[in-house]
Order: structure tokens, then C-alpha cells, then sequence
């Protein structure tokens, strides 16, 4: 039975748009915002920026086409990270041989300080340390958030909200209709790894092919226990470091604190059997040590909304073009289901897809909008959008739909689609 309880909350201040979750949607969106000229908070529940970008991962994917002649695709607030990251010497360009895809690998590190410089140089208030827990409502607006962090219970208000919570936290609370979480079937979760003093010439000579044959090896021989016979080990812009993305944890509903204890320990047990079996079967890797373990396990899909457009495998295969386009995408359907493999499906011809503003524009409710991997779409449209460039030009075009919106007092879903167009082609959206 649900215990009922009451406690104090502090209201704390009004903005035009506040936006939850400090993930590459949420940053973005909220420098979009700010420069559009609202009034801007931030909410992140960790106490640094980033998301999974500096929580789990180390490498972009998703600004270029895959293959041998890339283009790139995503454009505008984006390109300020990247440059930033080269500038600081924090950053390399990486052909994956696991996706046949240009990446650009970073220094997740720096990468949080880059995260924050640019929100604060737009004026945006950080708020750190606050995990939202609920909303206020004033009937079908959504109209503010409850948090909760040390001192107790907080709200804040503001005309319109991005949810870039990843989970859609904001949403679901708002009465917004999710599936994902709720409905199973979702992506493996996963625990990234780093190993330094790899030896990097001769590790990065090991096929993917190689490495993943040299795991089924080993679990037949029972050497190991591998659950997943594939993942990556890839170079990082850093001399001596690899990082990784093998281990598997399957079945988990991430809304749930128990099964997520659970994961987070099962995540780590992994991490470190994988890890042995790099330094004592893998050339390159003899001296190797365990470098660092990622923040937490990291969460491909939870929650997605049903908005006013669902995104489908459809819209994918066959390189769907919407007249509300916010962003292009080319990364392939890429399922880490269940089984020990991953399932990838390429877009039609190595082309690209438009991820349209209505997928952002949740039913039901007003006032808010959704940014990142928290979009309207169905599982397999989503195994291709999330990934991080994507989320970056959702972000973009949900801060500027949110500011406009919070402006001149309309919906989020009623701005003009082509005069938010307009805005990010001028900072360099590839639409
Ligand atoms: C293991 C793994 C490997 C991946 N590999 C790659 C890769 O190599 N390249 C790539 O481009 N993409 C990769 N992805 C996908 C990509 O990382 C995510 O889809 C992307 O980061 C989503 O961005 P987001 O901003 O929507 O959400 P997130 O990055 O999840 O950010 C959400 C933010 O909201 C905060 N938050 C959540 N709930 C609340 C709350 N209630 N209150 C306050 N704050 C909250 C979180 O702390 C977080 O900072 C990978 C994902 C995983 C899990």
C-alpha cells in the first residue's frame, strides 16, 4: 500500500524555462534557451554537467554519416563543444571499426568543465545536487517541479519545461502516456570500463572480428564468464587508455531503486571479469590496469513519451523527411537486446532521417517539452536517435521552441515550427 507523506518544500525561484536533466539534450537546451533570450534554470541531480556524455562515455557518435566518405549532419550549439574540446587538446577523431563511423573521441573530464562554461557563459542558473521528484500542475499545465536534495524538499516554477531527464521524470510525473519503462522490452544496460597503460599500437591491431572470437573462446573453455560476446574496445584521445563497452545487464526496469542496486552491482562484477580477461588474453593489454569504472551503469532507454508525432523503424529504414525537421540522423538502428550480440540495422543507402519537432511536443499536457533520448519514437527509432550528436540538436531546437513558447505565451506545440528552423540553420543546424 502507498504511504501517504507530507513535508515541507521551500519554494525557490521562477523561471521562463527550466530545464531537468544536465545531459547533452539538457545543456543544449538550455544554452538554446538562454541565447533565445529567456530566463533559464538548469536542474541536474549529480554535481557536474554532462550526462551520459562524462557519467558513462568518452566518444560522440552521430555528427557524420557512416562509411567511407562521411558527412556531417549535425550543426549549431553542437559545433561549440567540439570546438571547445579540440581547443583544450581534449578531443581526436576516431574511425569506429565496430560501426564504420567517423566518432569524435573526448577527455570526459575536460568535458564536464566545457559543459559548465558554456551554460554559464549563456547565463544559465545551475542548480546542482537536486533530483526531481514530482510536478505542479494547474490543470493540464505543467507549472514547476518539486526536487528534493539535502537541505529537503524544493520547487521552482517556470512558464515552460524541458524534460531532459533521459528517463522522462517530468513527463511521466505530468501525467504525460510513456511507454518503455512501465511496458519491458528495453536495452541492456551497461557498465563502461577504462584500462590504462594498454599498450595502444598493438591492442589497436585486434580486430573486432578477433576480440570477439577470442570471448566465445574463452567462455567455452569456461575460463570466463563473458555474458556478451561482442562490445568494444576502443582507443581514446588519452596515450595508454582504452575504453570499453562489454558488460550486459538485461531486464532491469531503471525506474525501480532495488533492481537498479541489483544492476549497479552486477554491472561492476562484470566490468572486472571482462577486464581480467583483457589483461591475460588480449595482445597489447599485459600491463594493463583498471583505469576507472563509469559513474554509474549506464541506461540506454527507460521512459519514452507518447508526443504528438512517434518516430517508428519505419521512418528509419526507409530515410524519412518531415517538413518539421529539427535534426538529420544517419546512426544505424543499434539494439543491445537481450541475447549476447547486438542487433544493427542501417538506414536506407547510407542515407539520413529527420527527427521531427512533433516527437518532442508531448500529448496531453502543456507547457513542456522533451529533448533526447526521452522522445516520442518506438523502440527501434530510438535505438538509432539516442545517441548523443542527436540528442545535442533535439536539445537545440527544444530550447529554442521553449523560450519562444515561455515568450509570447503559447503552447511549445504551436510555435512555428519553421521559424524555429530558421534560428538553428543560423547557428549552423544541418537541416
Ligand atoms: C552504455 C552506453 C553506451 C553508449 N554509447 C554511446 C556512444 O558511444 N556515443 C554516443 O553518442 N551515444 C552513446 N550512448 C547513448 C547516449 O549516451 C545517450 O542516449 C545520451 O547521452 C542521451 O542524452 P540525454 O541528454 O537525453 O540523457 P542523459 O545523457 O541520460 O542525461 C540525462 C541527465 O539528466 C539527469 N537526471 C535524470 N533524472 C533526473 C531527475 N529526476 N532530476 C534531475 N536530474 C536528472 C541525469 O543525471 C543526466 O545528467 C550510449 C549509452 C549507453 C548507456
Amino acid at each position: 500500500m502507498p504511504e501517504t507523506y507530507t513535508a515541507p518544500v521551500t519554494r525557490l525561484w521562477d523561471s521562463d524555462v527550466l530545464v531537468v536533466g544536465g545531459g547533452p539534450a539538457g545543456v543544449i537546451a538550455a544554452v538554446a534557451a538562454a541565447r533565445s533570450g529567456a530566463s533559464v534554470t538548469l536542474i541536474e541531480r549529480y554535481g557536474f554537467l554532462g550526462g551520459n556524455s562524462t557519467q558513462i562515455l568518452d566518444r560522440f557518435c552521430g555528427f557524420f554519416t557512416p562509411g567511407p566518405d562521411p558527412q556531417k549532419i549535425v550543426g549549431g550549439l553542437p559545433d561549440e563543444v567540439i570546438d571547445a574540446l579540440f581547443r583544450l587538446h581534449a578531443a581526436d577523431y576516431h574511425m569506429c571499426p565496430y560501426s564504420d563511423a567517423q566518432l569524435i573521441t573526448y577527455n570526459p573530464d575536460v568535458l564536464k568543465v566545457i559543459w559548465e562554461r558554456l551554460a554559464l557563459d549563456a547565463g544559465v542558473r545551475l542548480l546542482g545536487h537536486v533530483q526531481v521528484i514530482d510536478v505542479l500542475r494547474e490543470g493540464d499545465r505543467v507549472t514547476g517541479v518539486i526536487g528534493a536534495g539535502k537541505s529537503g524538499l524544493i520547487s521552482l516554477g517556470a512558464a515552460v519545461i524541458v524534460d531532459a531527464s533521459g528517463d522522462a521524470d517530468v513527463a511521466f510525473r505530468a501525467g504525460v502516456p510513456c511507454e518503455g519503462a512501465e511496458t519491458g522490452g528495453l536495452q541492456a544496460l551497461t557498465t563502461t570500463f577504462r584500462l590504462i597503460n594498454v599498450d595502444t599500437d598493438r591492442a589497436g591491431q585486434v580486430a573486432p572480428g578477433t576480440l570477439h572470437a577470442m570471448m566465445v573462446e574463452a567462455n567455452a573453455r569456461g575460463d570466463y564468464d563473458l555474458p556478451r560476446h561482442q562490445g568494444s574496445a576502443s582507443l581514446t584521445c588519452m596515450p595508454g587508455v582504452v575504453a570499453t563497452n562489454m558488460t550486459k545487464v538485461t531486464d532491469i526496469d531503471v525506474t525501480d531503486p532495488c533492481q537498479m542496486t541489483g544492476a549497479e552491482i552486477e554491472g561492476r562484477q562484470q566490468a572486472m571479469e571482462y577486464a581480467r580477461f583483457l589483461i591475460e588474453q588480449v595482445p597489447g593489454y599485459e600491463r594493463a590496469e583498471l583505469g576507472g569504472l563509469s559513474t554509474q551503469i549506464g541506461i540506454r532507454e527507460s521512459r519514452r513519451i507518447r508526443g504528438q508525432y512517434r518516430l517508428t523503424r519505419d521512418d528509419i529504414v526507409a530515410g524519412r523527411v518531415f517538413e518539421d525537421a529539427i535534426a538529420r540522423c544517419a546512426w544505424p538502428i543499434e539494439d543491445h537486446h537481450a541475447r549476447p550480440d547486438t542487433r544493427w540495422e542501417r538506414v536506407a543507402q547510407g542515407g539520413t532521417f529527420d527527427i521531427p519537432y512533433r516527437c518532442l511536443v508531448p500529448q496531453a499536457v502543456e507547457g513542456l517539452l522533451v529533448a533526447g533520448r526521452c522522445l516520442s519514437g518506438d523502440h527501434d527509432a530510438h535505438a538509432s536517435v539516442r545517441v548523443m550528436a542527436q540528442c545535442m540538436a533535439m536539445g537545440q531546437a527544444a530550447g529554442v521552441g521553449a523560450a519562444w513558447a515561455a515568450q509570447r505565451g503559447l503552447s511549445p506545440g504551436d510555435v512555428p515550427v519553421w521559424e524555429i528552423q530558421d534560428q538553428i540553420r543560423a547557428w549552423g543546424a544541418l537541416i
